[in-house]
């Protein structure tokens, strides 16, 4: 193929927040698809939390981003030549597509997706990775049963919107906690949350005690930190804790704070327990159909946040940090 493929490859391993030093920017020619593969042209590049972790060294749930690969991500793109009887020409695909324009694969890991079904950055968001890790993070960990409360962290994220409108869906009283009164109007008013606490204006605690009177019986945990301490201590009996993330600790050079409230779990009897989504690879078709039939049907409401241009992945990659992000953030790399 003539087409001219950028890339960003992993330079060195950040210390603390990344910087754009910490990537090399590439170019290079789109090779032909070989017998079986195919050539996707990238659309839309997921910007996520675990980026951070693949760019580190050591035992994880998935090996690190070896220096000089490109950097890993997911996105969907369309099919622009394929020797893959699997996929045509024009064919919309979800995969680790990288943070690249072109991505070149044998296809194994590719998921066709329709854009008549939704908009294709919904994809990234609703009806991909984020919205099974709710899904699965919620219904399979957290188990919530109608009339219990259910406390989400980070709860204007990607995750976190689409916890709380799944613990609304199941007849629960949903609870965010989120940065900023923009945040959590928008979690309350258009999401329908009965509440939602902002962690950068209020007492936490305080706050909990008000919004959860009787106790959390489910905590999603999307931040880690104080935030998690704090939910700790106000646990209902039985409570269930959910360990999706902890971004407060992910740029954090003196090493990750447990939480100081942890015998909470004794006294309450209750239970925490971690998760990857990727472990539910086998059941993600199931829980993109109950997804989208919700999203059909009104329940399930989706936000994006899309930001123009390939070449700002490093400095974007920084809102997710910051707090800058408000919905599920992506870049949109071509049309
Ligand atoms: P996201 O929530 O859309 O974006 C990150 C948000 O985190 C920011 O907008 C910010 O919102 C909040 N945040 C950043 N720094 C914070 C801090 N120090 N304290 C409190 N909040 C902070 O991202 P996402 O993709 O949905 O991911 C959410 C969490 O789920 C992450 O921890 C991620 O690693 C995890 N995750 C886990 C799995 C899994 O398989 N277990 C899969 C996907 C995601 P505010 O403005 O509200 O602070």
């Amino acid at each position: 193929m003539s087409q001219t493929n950028h890339q960003f490859r992993l330079a060195a391993r950040p210390v603390g927040l990344p910087k754009r030093s910490d990537w090399n920017y590439t170019e290079e020619t789109v090779a032909d698809p070989g017998p079986g593969q195919l050539v996707v042209k990238v659309l839309y590049l997921s910007l996520d939390p675990a980026m951070r972790g693949w760019m580190n060294e050591g035992r994880s749930y998935i090996e690190p981003v070896k220096i000089g690969d490109v950097m890993r991500a997911g996105g969907v793109g369309r099919v622009v030549s394929s020797q893959n009887p699997s996929f045509k020409t024009g064919d919309h695909v979800f995969g680790m597509l990288g943070i690249q324009e072109y991505a070149v694969s044998d296809g194994k890991a590719f998921t066709k997706i329709d854009p008549n079904v939704a908009p294709l950055p919904v994809y990234l968001g609703a009806l991909g990775i984020t919205g099974l890790t709710a899904y699965f993070g919620l219904l399979d960990i957290g188990r919530p049963v109608a009339g219990e409360t259910v406390l989400v962290s980070g709860a204007a994220g990607a995750t976190g919107m689409i916890v709380g409108q799944i613990a609304k869906i199941k007849g629960c009283r949903a609870v965010g906690i989120a940065g900023g009164p923009e945040k959590c109007k928008y979690v309350v008013h258009e999401l329908g949350f009965d509440a939602c606490i902002d962690y950068k204006a209020e007492n936490v605690m305080d706050a909990l005690r008000r919004d959860c009177p009787k106790g959390v019986n489910v905590y999603f945990d999307n931040v880690g930190g104080e935030i998690l301490d704090a939910a700790l201590a106000q646990l209902a009996r039985q409570a269930r804790v959910v360990i999706c993330g902890a971004i407060s600790q992910y740029n954090t050079n003196g090493g990750i704070k447990g939480p100081a409230n942890y015998l909470s779990l004794l006294i309450n009897n209750a239970r925490m327990e971690g998760f990857v989504i990727f472990n539910y690879a086998a059941r993600y078709a199931e829980g993109v159909r109950e997804l989208a039939t919700w999203r059909a049907q009104g329940k399930l409401k989706s936000k994006e946040d899309i930001v123009e241009g390939f070449q700002t992945f490093p400095e974007t990659l920084l809102k997710l940090f910051s707090g800058e992000s408000f919905g599920k953030l992506m870049i949109k790399v071509a049309d």
